[in-house]
């Protein structure tokens, strides 16, 4: 059986390590991690990745570029992106879901929510 395979992508490794935990309760998933969307771009065509998380405020290329990049690439237009961010107005929401994001999940939130939305992709 494939393992499913979660690219993380946050400054913080606080943050990654929360999220690491969190998805680790699904049991079935792998996870690899990147500090930012420049090192996002390089894991994307190195690792299976089935589902991708993304933080917004990051230094080099931050979620949005990386998401654009991601939604403009035909190997990757399809790979599902969830936006996890602090920034949580409804006009930096739209933006995500407008640029490709499947889902938006704003900082912080419930471990629940995190697990509700993967789930979806699994
Ligand atoms: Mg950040």
């Amino acid at each position: 059986m494939k393992t499913f395979t979660i690219l993380i992508v946050d400054d913080s490794a606080a943050m990654r390590s929360l999220l690491v935990s969190t998805l680790e309760t699904l049991g079935t998933i792998s996870t690899v991690q990147a500090p930012n969307g420049f090192e996002a771009l390089r894991m994307l065509p190195r690792e299976q990745v089935d589902l991708v998380l993304t933080d917004i405020n990051m230094p080099d290329i931050n979620g949005l570029e990386l998401l654009s990049f991601i939604r403009s690439n035909p190997m990757y237009k399809d790979l599902p992106v969830v936006v996890i961010s602090t920034e949580g107005s409804r006009k930096d929401i739209e933006k995500g879901l407008s640029l490709g994001a499947n889902e938006y999940l704003v900082k912080p939130f419930q471990p629940e929510q995190l697990l509700e939305i993967v789930k979806r992709f699994l």
